[in-house]
């Protein structure tokens, strides 16, 4: 028969609303349970440096600040486990989460389910992803040295990840559907002003090129429709995120973008169900954020399972 496990409290997810929630409600004695999910930490761990997470005035690795958080977490009782949830039923009580070897059942949630990088949806990406296509300059920036590459997308993170790409490539091509950046004033600067660092404007791609690696790149200028082929040794896609809620559809209330809907106690429509993070939050998702609304979550499940 299957094994059963019960836990007064379940997290999932393990990036800074997750490990924070985790925290909190360590140190509030509910000795929470972490699944980590597939990305450990969440994205912010693939992120090389992050300069905006108050106290470390030098910046700090991604990878790095997801380990302070857990050794914090786990300091003070909270367990971290790395499974992934496939599975959560909500409709029953306690509420059931299925890994791949254990049926959590829990009076209480939190999740932190996070976001996945949005794709571009051509011909091309999928056959080519991990030959020249990849969504992680952390990760894949080494296996393109001295190449000639392509960024997709105008915001924070298409920009960060352009000027950390620099390191390995030879040039860096920006590529923007409009002629203005989303991004923050200081990572504009520092993009237009790089050497390496070109742009290409009012442009989108169309499909990328290659059989065993990328060749290059079909782009289209949206003003004037006119389709142009460009040689590329790698393109990284950077358009955005779409958050990980498809597991709670039809159990829980969503925003027509995906968000969860959550009240001003981050509960959401399903008493004892928590949210933090980007899974609820489209709009500020940045560490700091996620990390507060993980705090404020916890804090709201304290008085929640106090009150049972
Ligand atoms: P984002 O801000 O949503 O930007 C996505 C970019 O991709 C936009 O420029 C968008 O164009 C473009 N785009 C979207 N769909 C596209 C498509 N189908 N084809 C071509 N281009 C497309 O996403 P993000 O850069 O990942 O940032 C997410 C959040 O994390 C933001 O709140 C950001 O501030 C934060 N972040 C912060 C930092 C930092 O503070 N250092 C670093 C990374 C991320 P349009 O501009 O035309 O919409």
């Amino acid at each position: 028969m299957e094994e059963k496990v019960y836990r007064r409290l379940l997290i999932l997810g393990s990036g800074p609303a997750g490990l924070t929630a985790a925290l909190y409600a360590a140190r509030a004695d509910l000795s929470p349970l972490v699944l980590t999910g597939m990305i450990p930490y969440g994205q912010a761990s693939l992120t090389n440096i992050i300069e905006n997470y108050p106290g470390f005035p030098q910046g700090i690795g991604g990878q790095e600040l997801g380990q302070l958080f857990e050794q914090q977490a786990v300091q003070f009782g909270a367990e971290v486990i790395y499974e992934q949830a496939e599975a959560i039923d909500l409709s029953v009580r306690p509420f059931e989460v299925k890994t791949f070897s254990t049926t959590y059942q829990t009076d209480a949630i939190i999740l932190a389910l996070g976001a996945s990088h949005r794709k571009l949806g051509v011909p091309g990406e999928r056959e080519l992803t991990g030959r020249g296509v990849s969504y992680c300059g952390t990760c894949d920036g080494w296996f393109f040295k001295d190449k000639d590459i392509h960024v997709v997308g105008g915001g924070d993170s298409a920009l960060e990840e352009a000027l950390f790409l620099t390191r390995f490539a030879k040039s860096v091509t920006i590529i923007h559907r409009r002629d203005e950046l989303r991004a923050g004033a200081i990572l504009q600067n520092r993009a237009k002003s790089h050497p390496k660092i070109r742009f290409i404007w009012n442009s989108v791609v169309k499909e990328i090129l290659g059989s065993e690696k990328i060749d290059g790149l079909k782009i289209e200028n949206v003003l004037t429709g006119e389709q142009t082929t460009v040689p590329s040794e790698g393109v990284f896609v950077f358009i955005g995120h779409d958050p990980n809620s498809q597991m709670l559809n039809g159990q829980i209330e969503l925003h027509p973008d995906g968000t969860v809907k959550i009240d001003e106690h981050m509960m959401t429509s399903v008493p004892g169900v928590f949210a933090a993070g980007e899974i609820a939050d489209s709009h500020f998702r940045q560490v700091v954020t996620s990390a507060g609304m993980g705090a404020a979550a916890a804090i709201q499940v304290t008085h929640y399972l106090g009150d049972l």
